[in-house]
């Protein structure tokens, strides 16, 4: 767990929302076996992050890993302690965002400011009404 919460806060830190497999294996340099407390295999991450992918924890897309969609579900708490950001426009956890508010601090998904913005007709911001930067 120790681990995963490792690799996960990686990702969110992420400016894309994903990382490489190489990073993943790195944090075995931070936190040692819970039970063992020694420095864990590069092979027991590499078989700790398929059982990740298998069980739909995490997801390998080419050679980069980034959060599956259990994790959104099931751990939304997780994200919170990650002060990972919220959307304002779904009120889904944004990962891969941008910030298309000059005056605060929002993240929104991508697909979510171009709705927002068709549907506004306008680019003013959902949370301080002062006009979004435009792409
Ligand atoms: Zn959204
Ligand atoms: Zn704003």
């Amino acid at each position: 767990m120790h681990v995963f919460k490792a690799i996960v806060k990686l990702i969110v830190g992420s400016d894309e929302g994903q990382i490489i497999e190489l990073d993943a294996i790195e944090t075995r340099k931070k936190i040692p076996d819970a039970l063992s407390k020694k420095k864990l295999e590069v092979q027991q991450i590499q078989a700790f992050l398929r059982q990740l992918c298998d069980s739909g924890w995490m997801e390998i897309q080419e050679d980069h890993i980034c959060i599956g969609p259990r994790t959104l579900l099931e751990l939304p708490q997780l994200f919170e302690a990650l002060t990972c950001a919220e959307c304002p426009v779904c009120n889904y956890h944004v990962v891969q965002g941008i910030r298309p508010c000059t005056q605060c601090e929002i993240k929104v998904h991508k697909h979510c400011a171009q709705r927002h913005r068709k549907l506004t007709r306008g680019n003013k911001c959902i949370e301080c009404k002062q006009p979004w930067n435009t792409l």
